[in-house]
């Protein structure tokens, strides 16, 4: 059986790392993650369900342990034959919407035993979540009689969720301390901003990458609407973020500039898109791939009116490979859950100074004697930048 053992990890490794090397920025977690796990040995593992339930108590679940970014995850050993990978394109209550390599698309339940794995999460699959899940018999279609009826039409399509992949690039929020995973393995989020009507905020755009950077997830700024303005009013700004390290990239909806070329960082990607109401969206989704922006428009005016339906996020697909990942109110999303103390640590250029700072636990805020504040001072960090770490950490520590 070691044999057996040994084919199944390497078949997960190979899974594993296929999403890993689609990312084009390897963190320290990711990368000790990716030197440190499938170790050959199986753990047994017992009760993490801390107390509670007899049914875990009792049980033995063979699998896994893997790290993740956030935490241990627990890989359930299946029987893998008679399943099949495949991704949640959405989650309705209890069903979720899983599409396999083909591009079919199954209704899914979840298997009993995850919900009994999972503890600290309010929902135990989510859109954008790696799966292998058992395809079912459907009504109408017996193996006995196969011969007289026809297949299941697609819709008819149903599964068992058996095992849920561990997740990276997840957005969520906390409530009363329980992380709420609203979407995972998104590859990257695009930042719309424009550079007129609405004016262009750069303190937002500070604050959806401090999101992005939480979240590990590579951002793309895209500045709208350029058509508007002379694009040398824009070098400075442009300049400042490229310096940092980030993609930016000048557009424009009405006249196309740069929409190949965004496109082309779309392939085959998992894409956010979040901004300010009115920066162009909706339009730039239309421009990318006609009716687009009115599909993923159609799912936050929904729930704005209250009509909530239980779908948390939905992977939208890309004509050219890839998807959008939308949720009701994910496109203004803001700072999550971010304390002041981690705040520094989202300002790539703050570390170097941060480092030196007389007090490790300097907040570079108040203090007299600061590296970062003297930096600032000689010119070495941007003034703005600074002001929109100070802000927010004063949202943080506020709450608001
Ligand atoms: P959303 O709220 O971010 O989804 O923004 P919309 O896509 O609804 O766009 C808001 C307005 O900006 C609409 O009137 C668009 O026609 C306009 N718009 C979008 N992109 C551009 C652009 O590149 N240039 C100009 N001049 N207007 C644009
Ligand atoms: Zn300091």
């Amino acid at each position: 059986t070691s044999m057996a053992k040994r084919k199944k990890n390497q078949k997960i490794r190979t899974n594993f790392k296929h999403g890993y090397e689609s990312r084009t920025r390897k963190n320290d977690l990711t990368r000790q993650f990716d030197e440190t796990q499938f170790s050959e040995d199986d753990v047994q593992f017992k009760e993490r369900v801390s107390g509670k339930g007899d049914l875990a108590k009792k049980r033995t679940i063979r699998g896994q342990e893997v790290q993740t970014e956030t935490g241990t995850d627990f890989l359930l050993e299946i029987d893998e034959e008679n399943c099949l990978p495949g991704q949640v394109l959405s989650v309705h209550g209890l069903n979720s919407f899983v599409e396999d390599k083909q591009g079919y698309i199954y209704q899914c339940a979840t298997r009993k035993l995850l919900k009994t794995l999972s503890t600290d999460q309010r929902h135990i699959v989510v859109a954008g979540d790696q799966v292998q899940f058992r395809p079912v018999q459907t009504r109408g279609a017996k193996e006995n009689d196969s011969q007289t009826s026809s297949p299941p039409p697609t819709h008819f399509r149903e599964g068992l969720i058996v095992r849920v992949e561990p997740r990276f690039g997840t957005i969520s929020r906390t409530s009363r301390n329980r992380q709420h995973v609203i979407a995972t393995n998104i590859d990257q989020i695009i930042i719309v901003s424009s550079a007129a009507m609405p004016d262009l905020k750069p303190h937002l755009i500070d604050r959806l990458l401090l999101t992005a950077e939480k979240s590990r997830i590579r951002p793309i700024i895209c500045i709208n609407k350029v058509d508007l303005v002379d694009p040398a009013l824009l070098q400075a700004v442009v300049g400042l973020y490229a310096q940092l390290g980030y993609d930016v990239w000048l557009i424009s909806v009405v006249t196309g500039l740069n929409l190949n070329r965004l496109r082309t960082l779309m392939t085959n990607k998992r894409t956010v898109v979040v901004g300010q109401s009115g920066v162009g969206k909706s339009s730039l989704l239309n421009a990318i791939q006609p009716e687009l922006g009115l599909r993923v428009g159609h799912v936050s005016s929904e729930n704005q009116k209250g009509r909530h339906t239980t779908t948390s996020a939905q992977l939208l697909k890309l004509d050219f490979g890839g998807y959008i990942v939308d949720t009701p109110g994910i496109r203004q999303f803001e700072l999550w859950d971010v304390i002041a103390e981690e705040v520094a640590g989202f300002f790539p250029e703050l570390r170097p100074f941060s480092q030196k700072c007389r007090f490790p636990n300097c907040t570079h805020t108040h203090e007299i004697e600061c590296r970062v504040k003297d930096a600032v001072a000689d010119g070495d960090l941007d003034l703005r930048r600074y002001e929109s770490f100070r802000q927010i950490c004063d949202d943080a520590a506020t709450g608001s």
